[in-house]
């Protein structure tokens, strides 16, 4: 499958516009990508950066797939792209490694075309690194393409945003989204992974693909025994710590507002494993009280990029959880 058949049908609009600024020579040295998770921002900077570094571009605006510089990226080792990211998930970009991007695309190109840098997550960067950008978003060096990616753009300092060409993207309608798993990604069920991805199609096609369902389910599971009391919020902090930021959180604040869906407008739970025991849930719990959690648990998804202590964190969180069940118990250990 080439890359412009698999390409997400509702970046076409951006992509097209990215096209002509590059055809017409005016295309921007920085760009902002701002988007949800998993509505195609990197596969929109992918295609832009293999095409600028590209020895021979198709006539319709495309990377050839043949050439040596379409082999090297293939590979992962185009010494002229680099993609910058958190040397630890869920941390920060440092400082160090800003200036060094900075020394990189200073230098001329490896293949005598373009120099592209991707930085994701973009708001990622602590200050210190979004400051050592500027003076490249300032003054870049010829040929050079910088861009960032940000589900978050709002975060990143205002003084970086103004000197980037912004680009927002929203999903696409559900319709479109479910044509586009079905065809092209060939994902079966695609509404029920729509549903679970927050309307993002790449988000579902991922979720899809790795089984992932099978853990989350036993995450549910897990948070309806603490709110019931059958198990002990201390002991499922320390299994949820390893992959708070990227599932457990997520997860729960989603769960919370299909909880809150199903308590306010009687919108049952997509998801099969959350029908019986959340709706029960739904019914002894507080809206109120609802909306309070799912703001800390924002709360605490975006302090984990900062070193928070993630086992007390949790065990806040999940104890909070407990208690909206009633007075404190005695958690039962069978
Ligand atoms: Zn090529």
């Amino acid at each position: 499958m080439t890359e412009a058949s698999s390409f997400p049908s509702w970046l076409e609009p951006a992509w097209q516009q990215l096209l002509l600024s590059w055809r017409e020579q005016r295309l921007a040295h920085a760009l902002l990508f701002g988007a949800p998770a998993g509505l195609g921002k990197r596969r929109l900077a992918e295609r832009l950066a293999a095409l600028l570094l590209c020895a021979e571009p198709t006539p319709a605006g495309d990377a050839c797939g043949r050439c040596q510089s379409c082999g090297w990226l293939r590979a992962g080792t185009h010494p002229d792209l680099t993609v910058l990211a958190p040397e630890e998930t869920g941390k920060a970009i440092k400082v160090d490694q800003v200036r060094a991007l900075c020394a990189e695309l200073a230098m001329t190109s490896h293949a005598g075309r373009y120099k592209v840098a991707l930085i994701a997550p973009a708001e990622a960067m602590n200050s210190n690194a979004a400051n050592s950008l500027l003076k490249t978003l300032e003054e870049p060096t010829p040929r050079t393409l910088l861009v960032l990616l940000s589900e978050a753009p709002g975060r990143l300092l205002p003084t970086v945003r103004s000197r980037c060409r912004v680009l927002n993207f929203a999903a696409p309608p559900t319709q479109e989204a479910i044509a586009w798993l079905e065809t092209v990604a060939e994902v079966d069920d695609p509404e029920r992974y729509l549903a679970l991805a927050n309307g993002a199609p790449l988000a579902a096609a991922e979720l899809a693909a790795s089984g992932v369902l099978t853990e989350r389910d036993q995450r549910l599971q897990e948070l309806i025994a603490v709110f019931h009391g059958r198990a002990d919020p201390l002991k499922i902090a320390a299994d949820w710590q390893a992959d708070a930021g990227t599932a457990v959180l997520p997860w729960w604040r989603q769960w919370l507002q299909m909880l809150l869906r199903y308590k306010l407008a009687q919108v049952p739970p997509a998801e099969a494993g959350a029908r019986q025991g959340w709706c029960q849930i739904a019914d002894t719990v507080d809206s109120r009280e609802m909306f309070q959690l799912c703001d800390r648990i924002s709360a605490t998804e975006r302090a984990l990029n900062s070193g928070l202590n993630r086992q007390l964190a949790l065990e806040d969180l999940l104890i909070r959880w407990a208690r909206l069940a009633g007075p404190p118990r005695k958690v039962r250990t069978t």
